[in-house]
């Protein structure tokens, strides 16, 4: 623990930016490695006190920054942890780190079922650190949660995350490929949620440094047109799902048309692509029959 005035930290800070990287990042190390976050900064510098506490020393935090400087490694993966909502989630280089445009997600599913007390099944395929699972058993107690991982590790995590962040017991958590750890639950899943792998080949290659070396390549490669891995998720959707129940997929900025037809192959009916906050079709959805 180091306690400091918020006059010292603030050259700190400026000493830190001058050598490069952004302020975002910046406060994000402070935050996530030195406890210390952007709004309790600025509150404590309109105080009179203005003493400031860090759970590490300024010597082990510059140590951080400079990695990230000179690596590009991601501040999430040097704390180990990753804000996504309200929720605070441990990651590892196994998982994706959550995206801010994959919050929506909760809103889209919000919006269909107002209704708190209906008893569903849900699955988060392909869940990584468990944030859509985690958020969406928390916000419906009364549903029943499958969250699926090819990767062990990733499961590992995601279960941790959810033992963290409730004291519920709604989301059970499963190694396998997309459906296939699910053959008890044919025919029974109400709702299910996809962020599956859909960066196409060329664009994969052009990543920033910052996702491209460190962030799992089997959460982000989805093949030449980035599309294997939404196809799959598609085609063995029927068997799993309840006739009318809803499947939801996040898609690259343009494959929102070629989802769609996807899904109206797979007899799916009701299909939309919905925009994300930059006005992008980034989420498919449709019922199946
Ligand atoms: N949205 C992520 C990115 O652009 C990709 C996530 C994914 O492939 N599912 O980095």
């Amino acid at each position: 623990m180091l306690i400091i005035s918020a006059e010292e930290f603030s050259l700190w800070k400026e000493k830190q930016i001058l050598k490069g990287g952004d302020h975002q990042s910046l406060n994000l190390l402070i935050d996530l490695l030195g406890g210390l976050s952007k709004n309790e900064f600025n509150l404590l510098k309109i105080k009179s006190e203005k003493k400031l506490k860090l759970k590490i020393n300024l010597d082990i935090l510059e140590s951080f920054w400079n990695k990230h400087l000179e690596t590009c490694i991601p501040i999430q993966y040097l704390s180990g942890s990753s804000y996504w909502r309200d929720l605070k989630l441990e990651v590892s280089n196994k998982v994706l780190i959550p995206r801010t445009e994959t919050e929506l997600v909760i809103e889209i599913i919000s919006e269909r079922f107002k209704n708190k007390e209906e008893k569903i099944t849900f699955v988060d395929l392909g869940t990584g650190s468990g944030a859509i699972g985690i958020a969406l058993a928390l916000a419906y107690p009364n549903w029943n949660g499958l969250a699926t991982d090819i990767d062990k590790n990733a499961v590992e995590i995601a279960s941790r995350n959810f033992t963290k962040n409730s004291n519920q017991s709604n989301l059970e958590f499963y190694d396998g490929n997309w459906w296939n750890a699910l053959e008890n639950f044919k025919g029974e899943i109400d709702l299910a949620i996809a962020n599956p792998p859909y960066i196409p080949q060329c664009t994969y290659e052009e990543l920033p440094l910052e996702v491209k070396n460190f962030e799992p390549k089997c959460a982000l490669f989805g093949g030449e047109d980035g599309l294997d891995h939404i196809k799959e998720i598609i085609q063995n959707a029927p068997s799993y799902l309840k006739e009318k129940g809803l499947l939801l997929v996040e898609n690259h900025f343009d494959q929102g048309e070629r989802v769609k037809q996807l899904f109206l192959k797979n007899r799916f009916t009701e299909v939309n692509v919905l925009k994300d906050f930059a006005g992008i079709g980034r989420f498919t959805i449709g019922r199946y029959k």
